[in-house]
């Protein structure tokens, strides 16, 4: 039904024995437990820096055609085992088993982009001013890295920073998250089963404040990505500093969405519903804050309402479901927390607003309108599938507003007024601005915040960059 679960250190999987420590994983749409997982020991993590080190020169000194092609053969046991990888992301996460496919393909496609761009690492060579010298701008491989990844995207998310290492030419240390370990044990199958030397990727669970301590505290360790609560990020950065370590920070977002009067109504709706209610809103690029113009608000609040209230709630694994639960019971307590919040600051709740059923994590798809600026629903990301909507009468009011927050990860507006979109493009403070469209995240392309949602990018040419070091060689 589910896997086993297990660590990865040194090239070994090391299932959970008698005699250690470990923890349940359950299953979001029942609460029953799927299995026990593993935690690593403080001498099992010293191991896995010790390998991490050892394996550091040979990867890196392997052809990135033959870094290359393990990356490939790795992409496509994913794509081989799918199925069974969906299933085993649906059950531990809860998302429906279509959007748990989509997930595996982008992290196939994540380990194929990678495997591309990681053979066209080039240097340059710059003119000296003096003649017969030359300088060489080389990059190399910043040498083993942490990565840390949160619950929400269990397979995409790993598969992004490992493949980032993996292709420049780093080793990897990844801590998934332990509320869904499944996936980044089959992750570490496929690259193992494509011929990844020992040492390169290995995978370990536990105490996350005590792991992340004692990795990122390590001498080994050179750079540091993670992908979380601004919180822990603001923690995580703190322990890099002491020990001057690169570090990528993907944290929480709050995306404003900006529906102008002139907006493709019809295409707003559209995707936005289907957007925002997708992975029950635990997504951090999800549209959050809602800015919607004073000519259609009473019309787009009640037509999304309907597709809310239309949408089928159910397990993952069932085929009819169109939305999951929540990924774990703290979800569920936030969005009543959110809602109690919005009913005290007037708001009218047109859809949902309340927990499903008696078991499992479910929480009805929201709308609610009529808020004021400060309810919580506009300051803090609810990372769930509530839409909240204010309206607005002038655009640079409606960005400004946008731009209130200390997030600034993802934004997003419909206009069909070129004039209104240049606007919104340079205006909204986000990493990445979607303009009549949501698609802000593919291999090819860099994923990043700016303010408090962090800083440095993943995928794209960004993506490597990450994990390379510049170094400058003077020739005379
Ligand atoms: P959290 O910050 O407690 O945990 C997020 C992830 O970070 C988990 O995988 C957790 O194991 C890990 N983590 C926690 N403390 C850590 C530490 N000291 N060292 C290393 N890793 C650590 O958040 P949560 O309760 O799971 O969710 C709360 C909020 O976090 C959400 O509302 C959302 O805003 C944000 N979040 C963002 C993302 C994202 O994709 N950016 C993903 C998950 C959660």
């Amino acid at each position: 039904m589910y896997c086993e679960l297990a660590l990865c250190i040194d090239g070994r999987f090391i299932p959970a024995g008698p005699g250690r420590a470990r923890e349940p994983v359950l299953n979001p749409a029942t609460g029953e437990t799927l299995a026990e997982l593993p935690h690593a020991t403080a001498a099992e993590l010293d191991e896995a820096l010790a390998s991490a080190q050892r394996a550091f020169p040979i990867w890196a000194a392997t052809s990135p055609l033959e870094r290359s092609n393990i990356l490939r053969r790795a992409a496509a046991l994913l794509r081989e085992r799918m199925s069974e990888h969906a299933r085993i992301l649906t059950l531990e996460q809860g998302k429906p088993l279509a959007e748990a496919r989509g997930e595996l393909t982008h992290s196939a496609e994540l380990l194929e982009w990678y495997a591309e761009e990681g053979r066209r690492i080039y240097g340059r060579v710059i003119t000296a001013r003096v003649p017969g010298v030359e300088h060489i701008v080389l990059h190399e491989p910043v040498g083993p890295c942490a990565a840390f990844t949160p619950w929400n995207f269990p397979s995409l998310t790993p598969a992004r920073k490992v493949g980032g290492a993996l292709a420049a030419g780093c080793t990897v240390i990844l801590k998934a998250a332990e509320e869904t370990p499944g996936t980044a044990v089959e992750l570490m199958r496929a690259l193992h089963d494509a011929g990844l030397p020992k040492g390169c990727a290995q995978l370990v669970f536990g105490d996350p404040a005590a792991i992340s301590a004692h990795l990122i505290g390590a001498p080994t360790i050179r750079k540091i990505s993670f992908t979380g609560s601004t919180a822990v990020g603001k923690h995580l950065m703190r322990l890099a500093a002491d020990g001057v370590k690169r570090s990528t920070m993907e944290l929480g977002g709050n995306a404003p969405v900006i529906v102008c009067a002139d907006a493709d109504y019809d295409l707003a709706v559209t995707t936005l519903a289907a957007g925002k209610f997708r992975n029950a809103g635990q997504v951090c690029v999800s549209p959050g804050r809602f800015f919607v113009h004073e000519s259609l608000a009473e019309r787009f609040a009640a037509d999304v309402a309907a597709r809310a209230d239309a949408l089928q709630l159910g397990a993952g694994v069932d085929a009819e479901s169109q939305m999951g639960p929540l990924a774990n019971a703290r979800r569920v307590e936030a969005m009543e927390r959110f809602v109690a919040d919005a009913e005290a600051h007037g708001g009218k709740v047109l859809a949902g607003g309340a927990r499903r059923g008696n078991a499992g994590n479910f929480f009805a798809p929201t709308v609610v309108t009529g808020l004021d600026q400060d309810a919580l629903l506009f300051s803090e990301e609810c990372f769930g599938p509530i839409v909240p909507i204010q309206t607005f009468s002038s655009l640079e009011d409606a960005i400004a507003r946008a731009n209130a927050v200390e997030a600034g990860l993802a934004g997003y507006a419909f206009t069909m007024g070129l004039a209104s979109a240049h606007r919104i493009m340079h205006g909204v403070q986000t990493g990445m601005i979607g303009i009549n469209n949501l698609t802000v995240s593919t291999p090819e392309t860099p994923f990043g915040g700016i303010k408090e949602s962090g800083f440095g990018s993943e995928g794209g040419t960004e993506g490597l960059q990450a994990y390379l070091n510049t170094k400058l060689a003077t020739l005379g």
